[in-house]
């Protein structure tokens, strides 16, 4: 059993796709009732000083974070990283490796909506890119919403910029093995992000689990903004089946599109080990009360 704590160990910054910085995530976590904060940027750890410092300063306990993108079985399957030490080189090699290819990829992405009449997008996405190393649909889905195209991020999404529809460019990110490793070697816990967004057969899944405990991952995510209650159910199950840890976190990106705020979710359920049981001593305390 246990003990109820209002944890949220996913979200992202201007660092990545998120339009908030970390201070602002900070603050907005603490006035939430967020007791535990981790932001967790796509493929990039540079914001991470910043958001320690700023939840230190404010009262709030901090886990460094990463979501690293790695491709299995031809799906992109999102790793969150927790806990790990910032000095460990091969995971910033790792990630500078991991987002080197979106540049381009966004060219080809921009390329293939020219083609059916949407123009301007590599330079519209670029404009959102708070950081120009790490271009993402997310960007692209922004411009698109401010040109017109679409009427919010989630249209463009069901219309655009996935498998099947026009702009989707095919990727090879990390492994998951090389995901794993760099973040566990780095002192941290890897956890499989929303597990409940994949499309995956249930022997695939079963592969999935079974290959990235294999590697040391340790943890999954059960309670998230991309579940619904009975996903919360199902993968809870499957934390207890794999004998891993259980997370929690929002997935927060902007005021105006995440529809979970930050601390704003269900209780992990009471049979599940949560992942900040394990990761006592890698907490960063907060100074001031
Ligand atoms: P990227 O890393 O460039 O492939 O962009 C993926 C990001 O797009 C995710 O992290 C989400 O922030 C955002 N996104 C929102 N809705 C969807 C969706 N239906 N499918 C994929 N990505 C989505
Ligand atoms: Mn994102
Ligand atoms: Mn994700
Ligand atoms: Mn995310």
């Amino acid at each position: 059993m246990n003990v109820p704590l209002n944890a949220d160990l996913h979200c992202h910054s201007v660092v990545s796709d998120g339009t908030l910085t970390p201070e602002q995530l900070a603050a907005r976590a603490k006035s939430n009732g967020v007791q535990l904060w981790a932001l967790t940027d796509h493929d990039e750890i540079s914001g991470q000083s910043r958001a320690a410092a700023a939840a230190s300063a404010i009262g709030l306990d901090y886990l460094t974070g990463v979501e690293i993108s790695t491709t299995f079985l031809h799906q992109t399957v999102h790793i969150v990283g927790l806990g790990f030490g910032l000095g460990y080189e091969p995971l910033w090699h790792g990630l500078q490796q991991t987002r080197g290819g979106r540049a381009l990829r966004a060219q080809q992405m921009a390329d293939d909506l020219a083609r059916i009449g949407i123009s301007g997008c590599f330079e519209g996405a670029l404009k959102y890119a708070g950081n120009r190393d790490l271009i993402s649909r997310t960007h692209f889905a922004r411009f698109m919403v401010e040109s017109g195209v679409c009427k919010d991020t989630y249209e463009v999404f069901r219309k655009y910029l996935t498998e099947g529809k026009p702009g989707y460019v095919e990727h090879r990110w990390a492994t998951l093995k090389e995901a794993v490793t760099w973040i566990t070697d780095a002192g941290g816990m890897a956890v499989i992000a929303h597990p409940a967004r994949y499309k995956f057969t249930a022997n695939e899944e079963f592969a999935l689990f079974t290959e990235f405990k294999g590697y040391g991952g340790q943890g999954v995510e059960v309670v998230t903004g991309s579940h619904s209650a009975s996903e919360c159910i199902a993968y809870a199950d499957t934390a207890l089946e794999f004998g891993l840890a259980a997370s929690r976190g929002s997935d927060f990106h902007s005021p105006d599109e995440s529809r979970t705020d930050l601390g704003a979710l269900p209780d992990l359920p009471p049979q599940l080990t949560p992942v900040w049981a394990l990761l006592q001593d890698r907490v960063l305390r907060a100074t001031v009360p």
